[in-house]
Order: C-alpha cells, then structure tokens, then sequence
C-alpha cells in the first residue's frame, strides 16, 4: 500500500519509547521527517539515532515536557508546520478515587486533554490552509469502557475524545482529519509497572499476574508497539481523508462490546 506519506513531517509527542516510539518508526518507514520528543534527553536521543540508522529519514529530537507551556513552545518552534501531529503524554498514576485531590485532578486534565488540544489548536490552520493534515491522539480503551482503577484517565481522556469529535467535523472538508487510537494492553514500560503494581497489591508474583492478564485478552497476548505504530500510519495516510472523528480500539478484544 502506497501511503503517500514520502517527505510529509510529522510531530511525534511523547515518543522516546513505547507507543509513541512505534508511532514514530512506522511513519519514518514510509519517509515521513519527524522531531521527536521526551523529557528525558539520553533515552530520546538514543532513538533518534535508532530511527535514522534504520530509515534514513531526518530526525529533530527536542527533549522537555510536554504538558508544559514551555514544552510546547520548544517543539512547535523545531516543527511550527506539522503534516501530521501524533498526540501522546505518560498516562495517569493507577489507584482509588478518595486518594485523587484537585491538583492530582488537574494534572491529569492538563495532561490527558489540554495539552492534546493546545497543540492541535497550534497546528490546525496551517493543515487548513495546506488542505492536508493528520492528527491522531493516543487516548485508552479507557474511553470505551472505564477501567477501575484508572479513573484519572477515564475522566481526562473522554474530555479530550468529547472535544476533537467535533472539531474533527469541522476541518474534515479542509482534508484535516482527527482521529483517536484507543490502546488496550500493550507491551511497554507503562505497563509493566502497571502489572507490578498491581500484582503486588493482588499478593501474586508478577509474573503469573501478567500470564492471567495475557490469557484475558482474546487474541491470547498484549499488543506490540510496532502493530500499534502501522495503525497510527493508517489513519496518517493520504487516502484515509473520510475517516474522521473515529475512536480506533485496538486491544485484541480485550474490550468485550458488539459495537
Ligand atoms: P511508556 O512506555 O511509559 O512511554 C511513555 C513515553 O512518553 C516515553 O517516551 C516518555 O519519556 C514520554 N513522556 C512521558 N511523559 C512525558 C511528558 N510529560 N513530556 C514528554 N514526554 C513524556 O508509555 P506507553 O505505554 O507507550 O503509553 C503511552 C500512552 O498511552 C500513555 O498515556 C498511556 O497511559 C496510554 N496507554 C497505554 C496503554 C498500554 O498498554 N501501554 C494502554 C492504554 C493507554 P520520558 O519519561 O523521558 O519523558
């Protein structure tokens, strides 16, 4: 499939390891330049470098964070006119709603659903005005069906999911399109400490935890970043202009809904 991505730019929030990183790999591997970004500078540039060893496409890396003003301005200053803006941040902390107080609250707001939104504000007159542009938001299977002990991230994420439904309705005739991917288990550092965690308080040792977890998931397994990547370079692509405003599950099932 030829996804007519060659030589387009894209931002790639939160993209030094995991989903971010699988985003950023599969769409240099259809020729897209990309800045990169994490708070941690070493882990960053490391997969910078991996990126431009195995695809030779430009790669910026701007480490900071991105859920601050500050952040934001560093990488819209290294890619102030993005073709395509993959949104992503590290998710919220697990536990029980009665520990969650207002701060803790606002920052998972501010990091789950401002900052997504203040970026696409940044980028998506310009994608108007270029008549073409891609935004994908890394949300959570948490959107379709809360999970329980990730409330923080059920409540910040269905503000974003509520807010880029209908925005992505109002630039789709410009070729913009807005769409979110929704991951289920997935193997990355986030949620191998989230396994520990939880087997710790469960009293089991992690690693029968994770096999019961993995048998749970009809496809018999977690997601890969990689597979995860070749979706976001689906909805990235140039023919994918009518899919707006989607909520893309990808879980292996693990979501046990008809539609
Ligand atoms: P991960 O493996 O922990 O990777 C997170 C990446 O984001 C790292 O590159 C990290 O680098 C960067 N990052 C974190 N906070 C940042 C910030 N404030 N500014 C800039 N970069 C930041 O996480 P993941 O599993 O890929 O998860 C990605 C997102 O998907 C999270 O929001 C998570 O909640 C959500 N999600 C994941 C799963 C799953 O199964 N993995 C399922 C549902 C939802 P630095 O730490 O160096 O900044």
């Amino acid at each position: 499939m030829d996804t007519g991505l060659r030589n387009k730019t894209a931002l790639v929030c939160a993209s030094s390891q995991g989903l971010g990183k699988g985003c950023a790999l599969a769409l240099a591997r259809e020729g897209v330049s990309l800045v990169l970004n994490a708070r941690t500078a070493a882990t960053l540039d490391a997969t910078a470098d991996e990126i431009r060893r195995a695809t030779g496409v430009k790669v910026t890396a701007v480490a900071c964070d991105i859920t601050t003003p500050e952040g934001r301005a560093q990488v819209l200053a290294a890619c102030p006119a993005p073709d395509i803006l993959v949104n992503n941040a590290g998710g919220p902390p697990i536990g029980d709603f009665r520990d969650w107080d207002e701060r803790t609250w606002q920052k998972a707001v501010n990091d789950n659903m401002i900052t997504p939104i203040m970026l696409i504000r940044a980028v998506v007159d310009g994608m108007v005005a270029r008549r073409f542009g891609r935004i994908v938001n890394i949300t959570s299977r948490s959107v379709k069906a809360p999970l329980p002990d990730l409330g923080l991230s059920n409540g910040a994420r269905a503000g974003l999911t509520g807010f880029v439904a209908g925005l992505a309705r109002q630039v789709a005739k410009h070729n913009v399109t807005i769409n979110n991917l929704l991951p289920g288990p997935f193997e990355t550092a986030r949620t191998v400490d989230g396994l520990a965690k939880r087997a710790a308080k469960a009293g089991i040792d992690v690693a029968t935890f994770a096999a019961a977890r993995r048998a749970e998931v009809p496809a018999g397994r977690f997601g890969t970043p990689d597979e995860f990547g070749k979706a976001c370079v689906f909805l990235c692509s140039a023919d994918a202009g009518f899919i707006v405003g989607q909520n893309l599950l990808i879980d292996g099932g693990a979501v046990n809904v008809t539609l």
